[in-house]
C-alpha cells in the first residue's frame, strides 16, 4: 500500500518548501495540491471571469484539463498541455485560487485527481482539506502553521527573490484574507484533522522544520 503523508495549513506557513524537501529525502512524490486550485484560478482569471462568479468558473471546467508530471520528486502542472508551473504563482493567481477553492464543483472536480495520485504512489501532499477530505486515511497527517506576520515575511521574500514588485502590507493584506476565506468557507474549510500533529514553525529556520516534520514523518512510518 502506497504511503501517504498530508501536511496541511494556511498560507505561507512553509508547507510546500519543507514538503518538497522532505519528499526528495524520502524519495516520495510531492503533491502541491495548491497548484491545482491556481490552475482552475488562471484559467477563468484569463477568460476575464470574476473567480468569485461560481457559475462562470463551473462553466470552465468541462474545458480544463489538468496533468501534474513529476521530473524526479519535482511537479509540474500543464493546463491543456500548457505548463503553467510559473504562470499560477502571481498574487491574482493566489487570490483567484481561494476563490474557485470556496466552490464545491471546483473541488469535486480535483478530487479524483489527488485521490488517484495518492492511490499509486508514496507521496507527501499538502494542502488544506488533504488530513481531513482527500486522504482521511493518510498514515502521516501534520498541520503546519506560523504567525501571520511569520508567514507574510516568508512570502514576500520569495516574491521579491523571483523579481516580483510587491508591498510588504499588500502580502500581509492578502494572507489575512485568504487566510479568513479559507477557514471560514462552508465547504472542507481550513482546518487540523483530529488526528493531526501540530508544528508552529514561528521560531523554527527552514532546517529546524524540515527536521521536525522529518521526525514526524518517520516516527510513525519507520522508515
Ligand atoms: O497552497 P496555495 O497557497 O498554493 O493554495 C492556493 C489556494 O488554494 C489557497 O488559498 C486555498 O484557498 C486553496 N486550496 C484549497 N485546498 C487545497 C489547497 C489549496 O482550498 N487542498
Amino acid at each position: 500500500m502506497a504511503i501517504n503523508v498530508a501536511i496541511d495549513g494556511p498560507a505561507g506557513a512553509g508547507k510546500s518548501t519543507i514538503a518538497r524537501r522532505a519528499a526528495a529525502s524520502l524519495g516520495f512524490i510531492y503533491v502541491d495540491t495548491g497548484a491545482l486550485y491556481r490552475t482552475v484560478g488562471l484559467y477563468s482569471i484569463r477568460k476575464g471571469y470574476d473567480t468569485k462568479d461560481a457559475e462562470k468558473v463551473n462553466s470552465t471546467l468541462p474545458d480544463i484539463d489538468i496533468k501534474l508530471g513529476f521530473s524526479g520528486t519535482e511537479q509540474r502542472v500543464f493546463l491543456n498541455g500548457e505548463d503553467v508551473s510559473e504562470a499560477i504563482r502571481t498574487p491574482e493567481a493566489s487570490m483567484g485560487a481561494s476563490n474557485v477553492s470556496a466552490i464545491p464543483q471546483v473541488r469535486e472536480f480535483l478530487f479524483d485527481l489527488q485521490k488517484d495520485i495518492a492511490k499509486n504512489n508514496d507521496c507527501l501532499m499538502d494542502g488544506r482539506d488533504i488530513g481531513t477530505v482527500v486522504l482521511p486515511d493518510a498514515q502521516v497527517k501534520i498541520f503546519l502553521t506560523a504567525s501571520p506576520e511569520t508567514r507574510a515575511k516568508r512570502r514576500y521574500k520569495e516574491l521579491v527573490e523571483k523579481g516580483s514588485d510587491v508591498k510588504f502590507e499588500d502580502v500581509l493584506d492578502d494572507l489575512i484574507k485568504r487566510d479568513y476565506q479559507d477557514t471560514h468557507r462552508e465547504i472542507a474549510p481550513l482546518k487540523a484533522a483530529d488526528d493531526a500533529v501540530l508544528l508552529d514553525t514561528s521560531e523554527l529556520d527552514f532546517e529546524g522544520s524540515l527536521n521536525a516534520v522529518l521526525d514526524i514523518i518517520k516516527g510513525k512510518i519507520n522508515k
